[in-house]
């Protein structure tokens, strides 16, 4: 496995990740386990969850048991900002809020620290300065070893790295946000933001819910068990005439050199320098095994410059 400094930090992450927001939604806990010892045998060091996922809890509270004494081995990676409960108090950015959440997720985690701490969402009613501030006393603490940012334009990104410089708190080293094949948006302000910065992009949608993992087909039957069959409404959104093209370029390109639509999707993004760590979800451990496999593809530039070919539409 292939590993990635994650952003201008000395932690090391795995070029392939595992995103954890099926834990307790779509997968139980004996799935959960399953999906986590494959990604354990094969190198994956980071995990990343939330505390909202799985019916807020249940991602981490599946995947501490999952993890176990192999706790020790990996990068763990949670958020914290999406309510979790009603009213004002249970959700934001709040010194107040960070304090009880960080808590409350250490538990359900069966773990006295968390590597990397995530503000989940922006949260414009409380000032930046609060949240770095309450987020550095963790550092300095040693609950949270790293802390990242998520769904920030750009210019939150770059506001936030100026006050963390000036107060001479810990910097967000990473940006968790949207971005694949189908989905280059970022590439306008976010990525030029955190390359100058010191941060590293962890994308999450990198197989766009499915639409780039080939198994959708135009013309053909969704696939029962499949996200975006599941999803009704939203997923037909990502079953776009336009979203079947570009899929249909991207396997062309891929077989001409014998690899899939999965493996240029995950490839793509190891293959970027401001990406540290592609964190593909998975409900099966063979989809672990095919994710981790296309990392191993790093893109020529040949290669990259076709790619912008087929999928740059902005
Ligand atoms: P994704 O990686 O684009 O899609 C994952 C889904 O695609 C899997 O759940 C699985 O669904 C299917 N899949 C995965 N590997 C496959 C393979 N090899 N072959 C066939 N199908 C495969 O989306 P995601 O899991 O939602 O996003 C990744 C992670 O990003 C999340 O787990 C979460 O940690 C994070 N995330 C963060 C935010 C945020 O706001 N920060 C938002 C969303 C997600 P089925 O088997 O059900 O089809």
């Amino acid at each position: 496995m292939r590993m990635k400094s994650l952003g201008r930090s000395g932690l090391k992450v795995s070029v392939v990740g595992l995103g954890c927001n099926n834990f307790g939604m779509k997968i139980d806990q004996a799935e959960t386990d399953r999906v986590v010892a494959k990604a354990l045998d094969l190198g994956v060091t980071l995990f990343d969850t939330a505390d909202a996922y799985g019916n807020k809890g249940g991602s981490e509270t599946m995947l501490g048991k999952a993890l176990g004494t192999r706790r020790k081995d990996i990068v763990l990676a949670t958020k914290f900002g999406l309510p979790m409960g009603e009213g004002d108090y249970m959700k934001g950015g709040s010194r107040r809020y960070i304090v009880n959440a960080v808590e409350a997720s250490l538990k359900r985690l069966g773990t006295d620290y968390i590597d990397l701490y995530q503000l989940h969402f922006p949260d414009p009613e409380t000032p930046i300065e609060e949240t770095l501030a309450a987020l550095d006393d963790l550092v300095r603490s040693g609950k949270v070893r790293y802390i990242g940012s998520s769904n920030l334009a750009g210019w939150q990104f770059v506001e936030a790295a100026f006050i963390a410089k000036e107060r001479r708190l810990a910097p967000f080293v990473s940006a968790q946000n949207h971005y694949n094949l189908l989905d280059r948006k970022i590439e306008h302000e976010l990525v030029p933001a955190v390359k100058k910065y010191g941060g590293s992009i962890l994308p999450y949608f990198p197989l766009a819910s499915g639409m780039l993992t080939g198994k959708y087909k135009r013309g053909l039957d969704l696939p029962n068990d499949g996200r975006l069959t599941q999803w009704g409404e939203r997923g037909k959104a990502l079953l776009s005439d336009a979203n079947f093209e570009m899929v249909e370029q991207v396997a062309v390109f891929a077989e001409k050199r014998g690899k899939t639509v999965l493996d240029a999707a995950i490839g793509w993004l190891a293959s970027q320098p401001h990406v540290a760590s592609v964190i593909a979800g998975a409900t099966k451990p063979e989809q672990v095994e095919a994710n981790v496999a296309a990392g191993s593809w790093e893109m020529s530039a040949e290669e990259l410059d076709e790619m912008n070919r087929i999928t740059f539409r902005f």
